[in-house]
């Protein structure tokens, strides 16, 4: 369902992402881990077009842009069929709950008020926060605040849902329910690429695990081959800060 292929990316003339390819099936979720700066972050920037990669190809659904040659339709388009969600969850703060997940589907993606107001409340229910659509952001937990970045997400109906490090800024007593709310998403069927330090998510919740250092994929397979029989020096050195 989704075709990426060798992207490229430099910050002046240095290079973070050095020809990164990935596949995804309908409904799969791939995490990626890998060490602070090996380009994970901009990796899935590029994806979304947040940032401007060099060279390479993105298909979804067989709607094909290659980087560095796209026009705003395209991108455009190509955004209709993606979400993402963001470490620091980049919510509007003078709206509320339900203002943020409406505004872009109305303005965006051409929703009429009416039907965003619909799809809102199913949301709000699906994210376990029913009767918080009319808090602002200041008004709700991080965890709160990331389950309303994840119904803002999937307001669309998106193919795929992009995670950038979705826990990474909550206290750990509220990593739990962003979690448990991510697993739904999956059982839901979307597919999801997840860029997280959560271990134990990536080993129960992925169908497959990349790691990634210095702007390469340097190992994927199942979790299972991923955690306990990695096969790169790299791998195992980075797994065992976390045992
Ligand atoms: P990760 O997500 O794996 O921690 P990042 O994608 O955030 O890695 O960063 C990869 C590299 O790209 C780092 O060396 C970082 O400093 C650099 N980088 C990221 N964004 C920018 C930017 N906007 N301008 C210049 N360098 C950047």
């Amino acid at each position: 369902m989704i075709e990426v292929k060798d992207v490229h990316k430099s910050f002046n003339d240095n290079e973070v992402i050095k020809g990164v390819s990935l596949s995804l099936n309908e409904g799969e979720v791939v995490t990626i881990l890998g060490p602070s700066g090996s380009g994970k972050t901009t990796f899935l920037r590029c994806l979304n077009f947040l940032e401007t990669a060099d060279s390479g190809s993105i298909t979804v659904n067989d709607e094909q842009v290659t980087f560095g040659q796209a026009n705003a339709n395209d991108i455009l388009q190509l955004r209709r069929q993606m979400g993402m969600v963001f470490q620091n969850y980049a919510l509007f703060l003078n709206k509320t709950a339900k203002q943020n997940i409406m505004e872009p589907m109305v303005i965006v993606h051409g929703f009429s008020v009416k039907e965003a107001e619909v799809r809102a409340a199913e949301l709000l229910e699906a994210v376990g926060l029913p009767d918080h659509g009319d808090y602002y952001p200041a008004q709700l937990s991080g965890g709160q605040k990331q389950r309303i970045g994840i119904a803002r997400a999937l307001a669309v109906h998106p193919a795929v849902l992009l995670f950038d490090e979705p826990t990474a800024a909550l206290d750990p007593e509220l990593v739990g329910e962003v979690l448990k709310v991510m697993k739904g998403v999956k059982d839901a069927g979307v597919a999801m690429i997840v860029v997280t330090h959560e271990m134990q998510f990536a080993y129960e919740v992925s169908d497959r695990v990349i790691f990634m250092a210095d702007g390469v994929i340097v190992e994927e397979g199942t979790p299972q081959q991923i955690f306990e029989t990695p096969k790169e020096e790299r791998t195992k050195a980075f797994l065992n800060r976390f045992t």
